[in-house]
Order: C-alpha cells, then sequence, then structure tokens
C-alpha cells in the first residue's frame, strides 16, 4: 500500500508513514463529507458557533502538543508555532462570533414587497493547502467555510501529514460531526478525480505557481469555482526619512521568520539611492546576528527549511542570481549540518531580469534593490509577476500611504509587516492568485449569494 513519509527537516530523519487512500476509499469519505453537508447546513449560526468555540478551546488546549509536531515535521521554530496555534484559535472564534453577521440577508429596495440577497451554503469544498503554516491555512479556510454551512475536504501538503490527522482528530474531539472536515491522505496526482467527482462543488488551493494552474484549470473545466492563493515576492519600499533601526528590525524579522518561508514575507527590498548604503549595511549585521539552530530550541531565530529538495532549488536560485550579476553580501553557502538548513542571504543590486528579482525566493534569501526616488521604487516593486503583500516604511504616514495606493498588491502596509487579519481580506492579483480569504469577502467565496424576489 502506497504511503506518506514525513521527515524531520532538522534531522532528516523519519517520523511516520501514513497509509494513503486509495481512489474509491476517497470517493467514499467524498461521499460521506456530501451526507454530512446535509444535516450541517440545516443547523443554526449557533449551534454551529458553539462547535467553532470548543475547536478554539480544544486548539488552545493541545497548543504544546500541536505546536511541536509542526515544528518537527516542517522545521518552524517552537515559539512560531505555538503563536500559530493560537491565531488558529482567534480565527474559529471570530467566525463562530461573527458569520451570522457577515452572512444575514442583505435587503434591496426595489418596486418588489420584497427583495433581497441571502447567503446560503454550497456542499462539499476542497482544500489544497501547504506546508508552511500546516495548521493555520487549513483553519483560515475551515472556520469560515464550516460556518458557512459547508463541509470540507482537506487534501494536505505531503510533508505535514500528521498536522493534517491532527486537524481531523481536533474537529472530532470539538464534537464535529462525522464528515464535517475529512482529511483525505493521497497522492496529488489524485487530485484531479477528487476535483471531478461530483460531491466536490469548489475548491481552494493555497500553494505554488504550478500548482494553482493545474487545480484551476481542472476546476475550470468542471466548472467549479476557486479561489487561488499562490506565490509572492512583496516589496518593501525603504524612503530615506525612515527610522533606519526599526525598518532594518522589521526587515530582517520579515525575512527570516517561518524560516523565511511565508508567502507575504518581505521579499524584495527597493531602497532609495540616498540611505542603499547605510540600510544595506545594518540589515546585513542584523541578518548575520539572527541566530540559525534547532527549531525546537527557544533561542533559535530560525530554523531549517522544510524540505531538503526546497533547500536545494533555493541554493540554485541564489547561484543563477548570483551570475546574472548580483552580488552577494552574505551567506550563499549550504552549511555542513544533517539538516536542511540554509543560512541568512543577501543578494544585492539586483535589477530585473535576474532570478532574485523575477521570481520568488522561497526561503532565508533577501533581495536588495536600488532606486533612484519614490516613483521608481513604486515601478521597480511593481514590475513583478506576483501581486500579493506590499508594503512602505517611512516616517512619514502620508507619504507612505500615496505609494501604498499605488503599489500593485492585494495589500499594501506602511510601517507594518504584512499580517493576516480574520478582520480584513487577504489575498493577491497577478500570478498570486485571485479571491479572497478572512473577514466577510472570504466567507462569501463560497456561498450562494442568492437573490429572493416577493412581487
Ligand atoms: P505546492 O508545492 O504548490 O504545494 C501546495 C499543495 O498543493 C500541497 O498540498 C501539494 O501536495 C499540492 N500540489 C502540488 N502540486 C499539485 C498539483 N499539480 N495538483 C494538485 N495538487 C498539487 O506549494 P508549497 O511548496 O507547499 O508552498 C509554497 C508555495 O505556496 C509558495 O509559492 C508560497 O508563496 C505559496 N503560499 C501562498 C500563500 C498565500 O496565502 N497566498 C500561503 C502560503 C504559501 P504535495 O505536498 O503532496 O505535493
Amino acid at each position: 500500500m502506497a504511503s506518506t513519509t514525513t521527515i524531520n527537516p532538522s534531522t532528516g530523519e523519519k517520523i511516520a508513514d501514513y497509509n494513503r487512500l486509495s481512489i474509491n476509499e476517497t470517493k467514499d469519505k467524498i461521499a460521506q463529507s456530501r451526507k454530512a453537508y446535509e444535516s450541517w447546513k440545516q443547523k443554526t449560526y449557533e449551534e454551529r458557533a458553539q462547535l467553532m468555540h470548543k475547536l478554539a478551546d480544544v486548539l488552545d488546549e493541545n497548543k504544546e502538543e500541536y505546536a511541536q509536531l509542526a515544528t518537527r515535521e516542517m522545521g518552524k521554530t517552537i515559539g512560531q508555532s505555538r503563536k500559530e496555534i493560537e491565531k488558529c484559535a482567534l480565527v474559529c472564534r471570530y467566525y463562530a462570533d461573527n458569520s451570522k453577521g457577515l452572512l444575514s440577508d442583505e435587503i434591496v429596495k426595489t418596486e418588489a414587497t420584497k427583495s433581497y440577497v441571502t447567503f446560503q451554503p454550497i456542499g462539499v469544498v476542497l482544500a489544497v493547502m501547504p506546508w508552511n503554516f500546516p495548521f493555520y491555512q487549513v483553519i483560515r479556510f475551515a472556520a469560515p467555510a464550516l460556518m458557512a454551512g459547508n463541509t470540507g475536504v482537506l487534501k494536505h501538503a505531503s510533508n505535514v501529514q500528521g498536522c493534517a490527522f491532527a486537524l481531523e482528530d481536533a474537529f472530532t474531539k470539538a464534537g464535529f460531526p462525522v464528515g464535517a472536515f475529512t482529511n483525505l491522505n493521497i497522492d496529488s496526482k489524485l487530485v484531479k478525480d477528487v476535483i471531478e467527482d461530483k460531491n466536490i462543488v469548489a475548491v481552494t488551493l493555497t500553494g505554488s505557481d504550478p500548482a494553482g494552474r493545474s487545480v484551476a484549470s481542472i476546476a475550470g473545466q468542471n466548472l467549479k469555482k476557486t479561489v487561488m492563493e499562490l506565490g509572492g515576492s512583496d516589496a518593501y519600499i525603504i524612503l530615506d526619512d525612515v527610522d533606519m533601526q526599526e525598518a532594518t528590525d522589521l526587515a530582517t524579522l520579515g525575512r527570516l521568520q517561518n524560516n523565511g518561508q511565508t508567502c507575504i514575507a518581505a521579499k524584495r527590498f527597493v531602497v532609495l539611492d540616498k540611505i542603499y548604503d547605510e540600510f544595506l549595511a545594518l540589515f546585513t549585521k542584523k541578518m548575520k546576528a539572527a541566530k540559525m539552530g534547532e527549531p525546537t530550541a527557544e533561542d533559535s531565530y530560525y530554523g531549517p527549511m522544510a524540505r531538503f529538495d526546497l533547500r536545494d532549488e533555493l541554493h540554485e536560485q541564489v547561484l543563477k542570481t548570483i551570475a546574472q550579476g548580483g552580488r552577494l553580501v552574505l551567506g550563499g553557502e549550504i552549511p555542513l549540518c544533517k539538516g536542511a538548513y540554509y543560512p541568512a542571504t543577501i543578494l544585492a543590486d539586483l535589477e530585473l531580469g535576474m532570478e532574485g528579482f523575477d521570481n520568488e525566493l522561497f526561503g532565508p534569501v533577501a533581495s536588495v534593490i536600488r532606486a533612484k526616488d519614490d516613483a521608481h521604487a513604486v515601478e521597480l516593486a511593481n514590475n513583478s509577476q506576483f501581486g500579493l503583500g506590499s508594503g512602505v516604511f517611512t516616517g512619514n504616514n502620508e507619504r507612505g500611504e500615496k505609494l501604498a495606493l499605488q503599489l500593485e498588491a492585494g495589500s499594501s502596509f506602511v510601517n507594518k509587516l504584512v499580517v493576516s487579519d480574520p478582520r480584513l481580506p487577504f489575498g493577491g492579483i497577478k500570478n498570486s492568485g485571485y479571491g479572497r480569504e478572512l473577514a466577510a469577502y472570504g466567507i462569501r467565496e463560497f456561498v450562494n449569494t442568492k437573490t429572493i424576489w416577493i412581487k
């Protein structure tokens, strides 16, 4: 029987094997989810919210166990894993408390006696999810989808299959009915069959551009709605009136948190010429001082990358950028240790056409780019196939806001790293995908926005 093997990226050692589902077993589980939907959709918001609150409690109660599991499977530092579980509980509580209001009927005045818009559940939604926030990415989908009255099936990334089963178990412990949330441990080749299954009504995918294109085209062939949360190469513009200590602290955190593997990480730093050398010197000092170490050690600033192949691909991108004329300022060498570690690396003087400028570097590697003035900085920032997050660091909020409005991205933050917050929509444009998660926009992606007209 085929299985999924999880590997600890800090040591290279095997953690566990999980038996994969056959196609027939997969279809049975989807049918079970559809059956659960028939009664789940009849529940009141209050009944659903009660279970969603219970799920938040289960996450809180098992925080240490879940955090250790995430760290073991994908290498993020233990402190960040704990914060991830806390954020999951926060999102569950947000949707437990707000879904009824976010989906309440909207009366529209027309010639009718009564006309309004109502939001109804649609059925079983497939979620294809990545490993980088193995609990949070799933909850960000599941909490609104289930509160809206849908049920969900999960195809999680293979390297975090323990987290996938832990999530399924958390829903069970919280008292959700069998089939409300189901983990499908399958090869990604089976995703096509899952999308084509008549019981699947829509798909959400968070992951890479190739996975997104493949899943979106299969769903398109089957006329099934999709939301795509894909990669990014977020630019942060550093203006010449900036508080340099604060900007370099944020830049270091933004580039190294989650071991550099965040879709909305600060990846390209577009720095005004006047302060370019000063920024680069201080940023280099701080990136160098950040401690790379065992992810379970409380004092590690960052740990290994999630998989050896991803580390090796990143290194190839660094070498390519250097060969294209990029200047290596820090790091850039695979360390002699057994884990999938990669050091904090800085590539400077990058230009359009270089790998580190054009493509996403999904690891602890920063691209630094020189800009002549504000307008040039915006032009460089926007010169990207991606449009997920973006930022401006400046001593003048007004100047920052003016630039933020010109940045081509799903979000632009001034003097703060981009974060996902349940109260605000999250998503991208261009090759970063389409559709939104979180807030009212997220929960309304997977509902039937239905018009009622009474003469
Ligand atoms: P990935 O390789 O695309 O994997 C994501 C998920 O898709 C996994 O479950 C994977 O399964 C599955 N998958 C891969 N190829 C597939 C295919 N052809 N058909 C169907 N499913 C497929 O991405 P990743 O390496 O895990 O994550 C990194 C990428 O995700 C980065 O580009 C990052 O920026 C992006 N990301 C975006 C967001 C956002 O919110 N926009 C958030 C996090 C990450 P297997 O593991 O079994 O291959």
